[in-house]
């Protein structure tokens, strides 16, 4: 018997075993919660997670592709071979203030429904674990060492709070930015700041003129593109002409050729300030840049029919610019998906400690629950009826000759 041809019965089951675990993926969530870890310092999330999956007949490489808190749990045998990611990095200070605990036991969820009807010779699931999504791009890394060979399509879930949606709302598709970090830094000379100033070259001076710099760029730019930064090192007193100061930037725009022409325009204002202050400027575009979001037809369609059919309604306001996700750089991979879901979470977006408050709630849970059933039938469609990755493998082909064409 054939996915197609018993897919209601198949449907059924998937979603029974959703809510068959809903409380062990609620405990996974909460031990994920509870023990928030930065960028590549996921050990727990992948101890507690990878040992879920085993132990549910997943077979699991710990460690996977040289990074020591990615993973790869396969269920399922023979084509097609559909990977369903989970993120579980935490932010500097404020915990799981983007819900990573929650896209974790939604890939999970997912995993699990999938492998309850793959059977034999029906299709693979790969539950990938990709680290540091928020800083760095442990996707970028995995598509470096060729853990998208031989995946047929990718999807993904995302939590999302604040005021553009609520509980009960998905979005899709999600248009996420591209974006690079830059790190600057200012060299000048330390003096007494009020008995010889004049021999001084305040590097503070320069970082406060790089920002006004900024801020006259960003109204000359275009409507989705976002600069913003922080200063990491401001001096040490002030009776001292700082010589020192340090800054961390993000750079976003609509896409990665669009972020190219951005990038030397945001330098061009920490240079105007060197060259203002007398300093001297040091710059480093840092870790991985993140590629935009080319979301799936196919996939995207039949998500938001499932989601539907789930009770779940579109946001009515669609996100313009906003964050960015190294899933755009494996939407130019293989072909993807990375629906939002919403929580209600109104005066606390993502990235805030109300967010992170929320991302612990059963009401969050139930969400993440529904929000990865509308995943898993979705997987199964692509599954049942080859046209639905044949869809989404000529979209993909023809983005591609087109990007190649426009660089030509
Ligand atoms: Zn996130
Ligand atoms: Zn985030």
């Amino acid at each position: 018997m054939t996915l197609a041809h018993e897919l209601e019965d198949a449907r059924a089951r998937a979603l029974a075993a959703i809510d068959a675990a809903a409380g062990a993926l609620r405990e996974l969530s909460m031990s994920i919660h509870e023990h928030p870890e930065i960028a590549y310092e996921e050990h727990h999330a992948h101890a507690v997670i990878t040992e879920f999956l085993e132990r549910r007949g997943f077979a699991v490489t710990r460690g996977a592709f040289g990074l020591p808190t990615a993973f790869r749990a396969v269920a399922g045998h023979g084509a097609p071979t559909l990977a369903v990611l989970c993120e579980y990095d935490a932010l500097p200070g404020i915990g799981h203030a983007c819900g990573h605990n929650l896209i974790a036991a939604a890939g999970v969820a997912t995993g699990l429904a999938l492998e309850a009807v793959l059977g034999e010779g029906n299709g693979t699931v790969v539950v990938l674990g990709t680290p540091a999504e928020e800083r760095g791009g442990g996707k970028v890394d995995l598509i470096n060492a060729g853990a998208f060979e031989g995946i047929d399509a990718a999807m993904m879930l995302h939590p999302s709070g604040g005021r553009l949606i609520r509980a009960g709302q998905v979005r899709v598709p999600a248009k996420p930015n591209a974006i690079q970090s830059l790190r600057v830094e200012f060299f000048g000379r330390n003096a007494h700041a009020a008995g010889a100033p004049w021999d001084g070259v305040n590097a503070l001076d320069a970082i406060i003129q790089a920002f006004n710099n900024v801020a006259m760029l960003r109204q000359q730019m275009r409507p989705q593109a976002r600069v913003h930064g922080i200063i990491t090192e401001g001096g040490r007193a002030p009776n001292i002409i700082p010589d020192h100061t340090a800054a961390y930037f993000y750079v976003r725009e609509e896409n990665l050729a669009r972020l190219e022409e951005l990038k030397p325009r945001v330098l061009a204002c920490f240079e105007g300030a060197a060259q203002a202050t007398a300093c001297r400027l040091e710059h480093r575009w840092d870790g991985n840049a993140y590629s935009d979001m080319q979301n799936a037809s196919a996939l995207v369609d039949a998500y938001a029919r499932h989601a539907q059919s789930l009770g779940l309604e579109p946001s009515e306001l669609q996100q313009v610019g906003g964050g960015s996700t190294d899933m755009g750089n494996v939407s130019y991979a293989v072909p993807a998906i990375h629906p939002s879901f919403g929580l209600d979470s109104p005066d606390a977006g993502n990235h805030t400690p109300g967010f992170t408050a929320a991302a612990a709630t059963e009401e969050a849970h139930a969400e993440t629950l529904r929000a990865a059933k509308a995943l898993a039938l979705t997987a199964l469609d692509a599954y049942a009826n080859e046209a639905v990755l044949a869809d989404a493998k000529r979209e993909f082909e023809e983005r591609r000759l087109a990007a190649a064409a426009a660089g030509d």
